[in-house]
């Protein structure tokens, strides 16, 4: 562990002993935040054996309108809200307090400015439908050096394609890529926001503080 102000990264306690630390991180909008995040997180945990998940909502999406998505606070809130009742569980407003648009690049590079390389192993918690992109991802090469990738399956997107969808670079690529099949979740940000705006019920489709947040906060009604 380097010392040195380690600012909205201080969530993050080194093990004692300097110890080895296996680390999950997963990005996302999170608006809002869901029972599919929760379940690919819980299940990537348990199955790679980390000893944390680190949730970081994006600050300013760059594959996101930002006029259409909800203030980073709102998104925080109601993350921090999901993960309270899991010990694995945190999250980090890195990204959120960034000016620029967030890069997981840049995410990464910077638990390795703080972590030791040595004694960090990171991976990066995705779904189906993000992996696909991953070619697109700023420095994505340089992305899948400094960590391995978790897929988790989701519904409406399949791992069988990848090979035509990545081409020449699918050695390169699904090497660093574990694929992580999780109990079939249908639920998006946007299903709920739809639903919402609909007056539909939202129950049990993300924990129960975060649906009151919503309502309370007046989220999503058109
Ligand atoms: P939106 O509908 O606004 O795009 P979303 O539900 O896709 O929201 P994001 O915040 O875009 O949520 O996703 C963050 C990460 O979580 C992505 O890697 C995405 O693939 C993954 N993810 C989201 N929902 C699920 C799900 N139901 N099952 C597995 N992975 C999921
Ligand atoms: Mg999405």
């Amino acid at each position: 562990m380097k010392t040195g102000n380690k600012g909205t990264m201080s969530f993050l306690l080194p093990k004692p002993n300097g110890e080895f630390l296996n680390l999950g991180i997963m990005g996302g909008t999170f608006d809002p935040i869901h029972m599919g995040h929760l379940v690919t997180a819980e299940v990537a945990r348990q199955h790679f054996n980390l000893d944390h998940v680190v949730f970081i909502p994006a600050g300013n999406p760059p594959h996101k309108d930002k006029n259409l998505i909800n203030s980073a606070d709102h998104r925080y809130l109601m993350t921090l809200l999901a993960v309270v009742d899991n010990p694995f569980f945190t999250v980090s407003r890195l990204e959120i307090e960034t000016k620029q648009s967030s890069f997981t690049i840049d995410t990464v590079r910077r638990f390795f400015e703080i972590y030791d390389y040595n004694k960090l192993k990171l991976y990066f918690i995705t779904g189906a439908d993000a992996i696909l992109d991953i070619t697109t991802w700023k420095d994505y090469k340089e992305l899948l050096e400094l960590c391995s990738f978790i897929a988790a399956s989701r519904p409406g997107y399949s791992f069988r394609k990848l090979k035509v969808i990545f081409g020449p670079a699918f050695p390169e690529i699904i090497k660093r890529v574990h694929l992580l099949e999780i109990p079939a979740m249908a639920i998006s940000s946007t299903f709920i926001r739809r639903r919402v705006a609909q007056g539909k019920t939202i129950k049990y489709l993300t924990p129960e503080p975060v649906e009151q947040y919503i309502h309370k906060n007046r989220l999503y009604l058109r």
